[in-house]
């Protein structure tokens, strides 16, 4: 298990802000930023970051959502980083996610649904790695 996870703090999550809250969320439940910067995600970086899902019928419509405003990017330090995210993140569909979790609270639909964590370690380290460079994490 790596102790590593990527997330991204989403357009709607930026629009309403809610950054810091969702931040400090995160640091509550004891992630440490190892870098953080704030992109206005080009739709060919979007749709490279989303790559997996291009066949999906969604996928239009998540790259213009994704860059519709800007986003805050970062790279995460806790241990089990990723399912720990995971969990607390909460179900894709905030209507589903667990009571407490981050979607729940600040998620407003399937698409807009307030951050994105990475979903296997293997995918951690690409996603940090699409963002940062080594000597950026700290
Ligand atoms: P995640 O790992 O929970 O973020 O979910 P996925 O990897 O399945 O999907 C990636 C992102 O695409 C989600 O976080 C949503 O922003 C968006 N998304 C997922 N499913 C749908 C859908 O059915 N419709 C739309 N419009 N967007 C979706």
């Amino acid at each position: 298990m790596s102790n590593r996870t990527f997330t991204i703090i989403k357009p709607d999550s930026v629009r309403k802000g809610n950054f810091g809250k969702i931040v400090s969320r995160l640091e509550a439940e004891g992630f440490r930023i190892l870098s953080l910067k704030k992109v206005n995600l080009s739709t060919k970086q979007a749709e490279a970051f989303y790559g997996v899902h291009r066949e999906r019928p969604f996928f239009p419509d998540l790259v213009r959502y994704m860059t519709s405003g800007t986003v805050y990017v970062a790279a995460l330090e806790k241990e089990n980083a990723v399912l720990a995210l995971r969990t607390l993140m909460g179900a894709t569909d905030p209507s589903k996610a667990d009571a407490g979790t981050i979607r729940k609270e600040f998620g407003e639909s399937i698409e807009q649904n307030a951050i994105h964590g990475s979903d296997s370690d293997d995918n951690a380290k690409i996603e940090i790695g699409f963002f940062f460079a080594e000597s950026e994490l700290m």
